[in-house]
Formats: structure tokens, sequence, C-alpha cells
């Protein structure tokens, strides 16, 4: 038998957040959108995300997938995958606080105190920096140069499009500690403190957060902040990258369904022709499509989450999920600003920033075409074959 029906806590759990979004974060929603309009702000000031967060831990909602020793609720990733869809229901970037970055598991003892325990606190907080100018799909292909002088690493180089690194206490940073292995055993991840003299410059982008390219000029860092081991940094963060793919065509999703309920909305309501566009069938096809997607994409992002919770190879249904949810979030949120018409295209309305938001999910952590390219590899080269996803 083949079984969709949830567990009842993940029901309770689903339902739990459901309500914590109606209720504590679509009401900010106005405002958010006012303060970026007037270039103010970016989503959640960081007292209000502080505030939300403690008030969804009153409830234990802590850590989603932070193991449980480190206080976190150490939830599978079926269950986090669910979380992740209704917190997309809302355009305002909240997330639960109690988590880090899964390498960041890979610290040593005392490393642990300094950065990941911290981190979980959310006293400190990282950022992941691979890409460069050179280098992004083909992260294999970067230069950054860490060299040892005496007990110190020097680490020289630019990263770009460094998610939080405006923000940043300290970097998870990669680079070549010996050219002749490159990716293969000479790449090494360091643990480096801005105190240690990187510098950040915020990248704009049409969307409402930008990333920051990092520079790193003679950059000291002590040995002791080599994370894992020396020359196995790439596949640190191939580990990094492959860590819940899934997640983020859940969050999507979630903004899909959202969006799909406006376009529904709008539809029954606004008349043309003496008749409300929801008897048009060419916006009944748009609804119609926009539905049997979002019920496609539920499926695979679970299936991907389900298939991680049972510890098999998910890789190729991370990369279906990840690139079907980018493909279709955005054919979505491109029909509904059409239902809308001149009003999907104003600013009064959240549909464009959704639109320009859901656009990056195409770009980061692993293009579209990267993502076929990781499919088809996988079938041509027989990892998988065709038709057998049931075993
Ligand atoms: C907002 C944002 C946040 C980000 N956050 C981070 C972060 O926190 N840390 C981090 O390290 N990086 C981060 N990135 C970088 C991101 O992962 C890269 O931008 C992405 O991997 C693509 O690399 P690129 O931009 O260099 O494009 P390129 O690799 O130059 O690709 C350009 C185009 O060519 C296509 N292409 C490339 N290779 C092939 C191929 N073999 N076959 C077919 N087509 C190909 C690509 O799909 C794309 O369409 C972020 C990027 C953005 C925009």
């Amino acid at each position: 038998m083949v079984d969709f029906a949830l567990t009842e806590e993940q029901r309770e759990i689903r339902n739990w957040v459901r309500t914590f979004v109606e209720r504590e974060i679509m009401p900010l929603e106005a405002e958010v959108l006012r303060r970026e309009r007037r270039g103010e702000a970016h989503g959640l000031t960081g007292a209000e995300l502080r505030e939300l967060q403690s008030l969804a831990k009153k409830s234990d909602f802590w850590g989603v997938q932070t193991p449980t020793e480190y206080g976190g609720m150490g939830l599978d990733p079926v269950s986090a995958a669910l979380i992740e869809i209704e917190l997309g229901r809302s355009f305002v970037p909240f997330r639960f606080g109690g988590d880090a970055d899964n390498i960041l598991y890979h610290a040593n003892a005392e490393q642990r105190e300094r950065y990941l325990v911290p981190t979980i606190a959310g006293e400190r907080r990282s950022c992941f920096a691979i890409t460069e100018p050179g280098a992004g799909s083909d992260a294999k292909a970067i230069r950054a140069r860490a060299h040892k002088d005496g007990a110190e690493w020097v680490i020289n180089g630019e990263k770009t499009f460094i998610t939080g690194g405006n923000e940043a206490d300290f970097t998870m940073v990669f680079a070549v500690t010996d050219p002749e292995k490159g990716a293969n055993g000479g790449v090494t991840c360091f643990l480096a403190d801005r105190e240690a003299g990187w510098r950040s410059e915020p990248i704009d982008t049409m969307g409402e957060w930008g990333p920051a390219s990092l520079v790193f000029e003679d950059v000291r860092v002590p040995e002791a902040n080599v994370l894992g081991e020396v020359g196995q940094g790439f596949a640190l963060a191939m580990k990094w990258i492959g860590r819940g793919r899934y997640l983020l065509p859940a969050r999507a999703l979630g903004g899909c369904e959202r969006l799909l309920a406006m376009g529904v909305e709008y539809a029954k309501t606004r008349e043309t022709f003496g008749k409300p566009i929801a008897e048009r069938q060419a916006i009944q096809w748009m609804i119609a499509d926009s539905q049997v997607e979002i019920e496609a994409l539920r499926l695979l992002v679970l299936h991907a989450a389900w298939q991680v919770t049972a510890d098999r190879d998910s890789r190729h249904a991370q990369s279906i999920a990840k690139l079907y949810g980018g493909v279709k979030a955005n054919e979505i949120v491109d029909r509904v600003l059409q239902i809308h018409g001149g009003m999907g295209y104003t600013r009064e309305l959240p549909i464009e920033r959704w639109y320009r938001e859901l656009r990056l999910l195409r770009i980061y952590e692993g293009t579209d075409e990267i993502q076929r390219r990781t499919i088809a590899r996988d079938l041509l080269k027989g990892h998988v074959t065709v038709g057998a996803t049931l075993g």
C-alpha cells in the first residue's frame, strides 16, 4: 500500500505553524512591504525576528532540524519540509531560531564551543563562502588560495554572492591549499572571524535582500580554525550544498499556494464584459494548470524529503524537486500576475515582490541547467534507471 497520510504529529506541527504564520507573520506583511518600498529595511528588523523566534520557542519551535542534544527539535526531513511550506505562505522572511549550518557539526570539540553552540543560540552568525567571480556552477574552479606560515594559514582571494555575508560574524570560507590536487584533496575550509580582517561589500540584486562579496587580503587564521580535515574542504562544501535542497522548493510551494489563492479570489470578483473573469476559459486554464503543478511539486518535495529520512541516496530526487519547483513557481507567479492584470504589476500588491524573489530559485544552490545536468548524468551513467523510483 502507498500511504500519503501525514502522521498525527506531522499534522499537529503543520497546523501549529500554519496558525503561527496566520496570527503572527501575515499581519506584519503590510508594514514589511511599506518599509521595503521606502528602501528603509529588508524584511524584518533583527529585533522583530528575535521577538518572533522567542515567541515560537515558548511553544518549543526552536532548531527545527537541530539535534535534541543541542536543544533543537531534531525533526525529520518530511516534517521540516511541511514547516517550510507553511512558512513560504508569507513573503516575510521568517525562520525559526536555533539552527546552524550542517557542516558546522563537523567542528571539533573546541570549535563547537566557539562556533557551533553560539550560532545555534543566535549569538553568532555565519555565512558559507565558496562562489567566486570566476567560479559559480563550476565550483571546482575556485582560485582563492591559503598558504601555511608557521602555525597560521594566510588566505587571499575574493568570494561573491555570499548570503548573509554583510551580517556574518564569521565565515566558512573555501580556499585552495594544494593547487596540484585542487578539488580532489587540495581545497580546505576555514572558520574565519570577521576580526581576522576580511571585508564585505553588499551586492544590489533584484531581490529584497542582498548577498555580499568578501575580500581576503592576507587574512591570517590559526591552524585550529580548519573545519574538518586539511584538503577535504570540497567534499564538505558538497555536503552543505546538498543538505536540504528539497527545502528550497518547499518554501516556494507555500508561496505558490498563497498566490494561487489570491488569483482565484481576484478572478471571482474582477468583472469584464459583464462577467467575472473566472468564467473565462483562459483564466480557468491558468488556475487549473497552477493547481496541477502545485500538487505535483508537493509530491516531488515530500518524496525527496522522505528519501532523506529513509537514508537513501536522495540527490536525484532532490535535483528533480529543485528544478521542477524553480521552473513551475516562476510560471505560477507569472500566471497569477497575469490574472491580476495591471494591478498585478503594481507595488500595491505583493505579487511583483514574489515574482522577483522566486526568480532566484532558478539560480542559487545549483541553476536549472546544473540540475538538468545532474539528472541526465544519473540516467546516462546508470546511477538511476527510468521508472525505478518505487524500487
Ligand atoms: C542571491 C544569491 C545568493 C547566493 N548565496 C550564495 C552563498 O551563500 N554562498 C555561495 O558560495 N554562493 C552563493 N550564491 C552563488 C550561486 O550559487 C551561483 O550564482 C550559482 O551557482 C551560479 O553560478 P554563477 O552565478 O557563477 O553562474 P555560471 O556558473 O557562470 O553560469 C552562467 C549560466 O551558464 C549556465 N551553465 C553553467 N555551466 C553549465 C553547463 N555545464 N551546462 C549548461 N549550462 C551551464 C548556468 O546554468 C547559468 O545559466 C548565491 C547567488 C545568488 C544570486
